[in-house]
This record gives C-alpha cells, sequence and structure tokens, in this order.
C-alpha cells in the first residue's frame, strides 16, 4: 500500500511504496539516484545498475516530472534527510513531456506572470504550496472557531441583482432577460440573516470586485470570512475578530511548522492585546508626522503607509466618520459611526461595524447616500417586522494569509488570482 513520503521516515529498516513526482533523476556509473517528490516531501531512491541494466538505461532518459511508484527497503544512509529507499520494484506510471515550461527545482526565480501561467508546476514547489497548506489551517481553524462558539454557517447567493453599497466595482451577468450581477459581499444577505432569527452566522466563500486597478492587495475575485451576529454592538465583534484571528495563529504555529520552516517565517506571536485607535486619534498622529489631515477626510494609502507603516501587528481604526461608511453602518453620534476597520500595519485586513437596525435609520441613510430604496427593498422588508440590533465583519482570507506570512503580493496568497489581465488559469 502507497504511503507518502514524509512517513517514510517511520518505516526504516521495513519495506515501502510511495508514489510521486521524480524531481530529479541523477544516473553515475553504477548507480542511479531518483529523487520522488509528493505533497508530504522528498526522499531518494537508489537503484543499483548491476541486474537492473534495462530498467536502469530506460530511467536515464525519463524527464524530470514524471510520475514514478517505486516500492523497497526504506534505510538510514548519508542522504541529507538520513535516509532512502533501496528500489527493489519501479513503475513508470505517466511520462512528462520535455522541456519543462517551469522548472520546479531550479533555483532561479522566475517572473511571477511566468509563474501563473504555469501555476500547475509552480504549485508543485515545495515553498508555495506551504503558503497553501497553511492558507488551509487559517480557514479551518477560523470555521472551527465559528462552530464552537455556536455560530450557524450560511451560503447566501452569488447571483444577485442588486449592489451591496451601489457601488459601481460589479460585474454585470445575463440572468435570462434580465441584469444581475456577481455578489461583492454576502452583507446584506447576512443582517437579513439576523431577521431570520439565525443569531450568530458566518460565510467562508468568494466575493466579486470588479476594481480596475492592479495594485499588489486587490484581486477581483477573492474570499471573503464574513460573520454577523444579533444583539451585539462593535465592541463585541471586535472581540470576536481578535478571538478568531489569534486562534488563526495558534493552529498554524501548531499544526505547520515544517511549512513555516520551509517559508522561513518565525512562529507567530500575538501576546498583545490588540490596539482599538479611534479615526479622529488617527487623523491626530498623521499631522503629528507632518501630514496635512482634516477630519473627516479618508485615510489614504500614503497616510496609511505613513502612520500605519510604524505599527508592526494589528491594530483597529474605529468610529469613522459616517460619510465615509457604508448605508447600514451604525451612527455612533452626528458625525461619526459604529465602523471599524483592523489594520495590520498600512494594510486594511478587515472592515466591520454595529449595523443599522431601525428601518427609518436605513432609508434615511439610503437617501441620503443617493441611493435608490426600491433596490433594496427586499432588504428594508427585512427591517421592518423585528430585526435585531447586530453588527459583524468581513476578513479577506489572502490578505490575512499575506500578513501571517509577511507577503507582499496578494497574487501568492490566492491559488488562481482574478486580476485585471488575468481571467486564466
Ligand atoms: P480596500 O479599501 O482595501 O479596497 P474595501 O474597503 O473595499 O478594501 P471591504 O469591502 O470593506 O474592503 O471588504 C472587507 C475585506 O475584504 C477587506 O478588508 C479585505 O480584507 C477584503 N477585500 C476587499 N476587497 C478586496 C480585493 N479586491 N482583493 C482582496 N481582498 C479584498
Amino acid at each position: 500500500m502507497r504511503i507518502l513520503i514524509g512517513e517514510v521516515k517511520n518505516h526504516i529498516d521495513s519495506e515501502v511504496e510511495i508514489a510521486g513526482w521524480a524531481q530529479n533523476i541523477r544516473a553515475m556509473s553504477s548507480v542511479l539516484f531518483i529523487e520522488m517528490r509528493d505533497v508530504s516531501g522528498t526522499v531518494q531512491g537508489v537503484l543499483p545498475k548491476k541486474g537492473n541494466e534495462s530498467l536502469f538505461n530506460e530511467l536515464r532518459t525519463v524527464p524530470r516530472e514524471t510520475i514514478i511508484s517505486m516500492t523497497g527497503q526504506a534505510v538510514k544512509s548519508q542522504a541529507k534527510i538520513g535516509y532512502e529507499i533501496q528500489i527493489r520494484e519501479l513503475k513508470i506510471i505517466n511520462m512528462a513531456e520535455a522541456p519543462l515550461p517551469l522548472g520546479v527545482v531550479d533555483k532561479i526565480e522566475s517572473d511571477i506572470e511566468t509563474r501563473l501561467e504555469n501555476r500547475f508546476l509552480d504549485l508543485r514547489r515545495p515553498e508555495i504550496l506551504s503558503i497553501f497548506k497553511i492558507q488551509s489551517t487559517i480557514s479551518n481553524s477560523i470555521r472551527n472557531y465559528f462552530v464552537e462558539k455556536g455560530f450557524i454557517e450560511i451560503h447566501s447567493p452569488k447571483i444577485v441583482a442588486a449592489a451591496t453599497e451601489g457601488g459601481t466595482e460589479l460585474f454585470p451577468v445575463k440572468y435570462f432577460e434580465r441584469n444581475a450581477y456577481l455578489s461583492q459581499s454576502p452583507q446584506l444577505y447576512k443582517e437579513i440573516m439576523m431577521s431570520a432569527g439565525f443569531d450568530k452566522v458566518f460565510e467562508i466563500a468568494p466575493a466579486f470586485r470588479a476594481e480596475e486597478h492592479n495594485t499588489p492587495r486587490h484581486i477581483n475575485e477573492f474570499t471573503s470570512i464574513d460573520m454577523e451576529m444579533s444583539f451585539v454592538d462593535d465592541e463585541v465583534v471586535m472581540d470576536v475578530l481578535e478571538n478568531a484571528i489569534k486562534t488563526a495563529y495558534r493552529s498554524v504555529a501548531e499544526t505547520n511548522s515544517r511549512e513555516l520552516e520551509i517559508l522561513k517565517v518565525s512562529r507567530p506571536d500575538l501576546n498583545y492585546k490588540f490596539r482599538r485607535i479611534t479615526y479622529s486619534e488617527y487623523v491626530k498622529m498623521a499631522n503629528d508626522k507632518g501630514i496635512e489631515l482634516k477630519d473627516g477626510d479618508d485615510l489614504s494609502t500614503p497616510v496609511l503607509k505613513t502612520v500605519g507603516g510604524e505599527i508592526n501587528e494589528f491594530y483597529f481604526i474605529t468610529r469613522w466618520p459616517r460619510d465615509l461608511k457604508p448605508f447600514y453602518v451604525q451612527p455612533y453620534d452626528d458625525k461619526y459611526s459604529r465602523g471599524f476597520d483592523l489594520q495590520f500595519g498600512e494594510l486594511e485586513i478587515t472592515s466591520g461595524a454595529q449595523r443599522v437596525h431601525s428601518p427609518q435609520v436605513l432609508l434615511d441613510n439610503l437617501k441620503a447616500k443617493g441611493l435608490n430604496p426600491d433596490s433594496f427593498a427586499f432588504y428594508v422588508n427585512a427591517f421592518r417586522y423585528g430585526m435585531p440590533p447586530h453588527a459583524g465583519w468581513a476578513i479577506g482570507l489572502e490578505r490575512l494569509t499575506m500578513v501571517l506570512l509577511n507577503i507582499s503580493n496578494i497574487r501568492e496568497t490566492t491559488l488562481f488570482p482574478r486580476d485585471r489581465t488575468r481571467v486564466t488559469p
């Protein structure tokens, strides 16, 4: 029975069967080394020429990345990892073509476009695979965290009739005789679920944004981890967010030490309370750095770079001006709202808020933002017949992975990124 290459170390001095990619084949005069790789690691198989002449000669010409299976004794050896497999039987299962469009074990760095073009090969590299093993731990641990806390997992529609915020960043789709859009956020639906009485919900699903700009932190399809809770305010959901992120970091430290080592990332340390800086305090911090910024101005990328760039940890920016937040954000007073962002340094990771629960305030806000209440009737209706106060947030899985692994381009933390120019593979 096949075992994973990573398990061979537990079977020294026994016979093992492995299968995978032959990432390198080196033929000496009397012996041949085959470096084998699978999802769990690498190991070398050794085949003496004597007694295996025809197989030996065939293997000399087998291209890299051919799928091979082998059976043999696992023995301690001089190999770098301390053991190897003495091949008794070997099967060439599926021959790779040569040359490879992208090297898997080569030391030369290819540019990102070539790598994305040949992503299936790029993903074979242990350091790239490690990013996605860690991303899997992040999303699983956050899912488990929600389930343990009694949240209900939901799946809201991704084909929708109206924009979440009336923005223009929508991908239109033809929906029979009508126009529809790809969902940019489950915001309206997760709020409707509060009216439906589900109390606490979460969703991990794609969100689509037709943003035209190409930046290192935007993609046009990302994975949004969304949550919404009833009868709580913004402060409570900020606590939940802090705990969810700490849980994810702990899980990665516990489960992915090998991947962190491959990526040369130190074990993440989150032994601090996430600071809560009000928007107005942030403006003052910017002013103290000589930036001209008035209370009420948006925090532009250069501002976040200058002020946030020095804060090398997670922190919240709270109490945003109402004018800078969407219509569904609960007012704090006449000027400020109960909307918040979570930042890591200069990068926004999450936005969240306590939401409006009064249908009248909602209608007033829609009008004040120049949106047509009729387009939102299906949503506002859910507020008319008993809507609890509620709050929630959305975090981008790819951005959280960037922060955890100190990666600066979001394309690196997305399996098959969709950006302004790329829809394949
Ligand atoms: P930004 O200001 O960075 O464009 P946003 O204000 O549009 O983000 P929200 O709509 O508040 O973001 O979405 C919540 C979270 O979803 C963000 O904090 C981020 O983690 C993620 N996110 C939003 N847009 C994108 C995108 N285009 N690509 C990747 N992640 C995104």
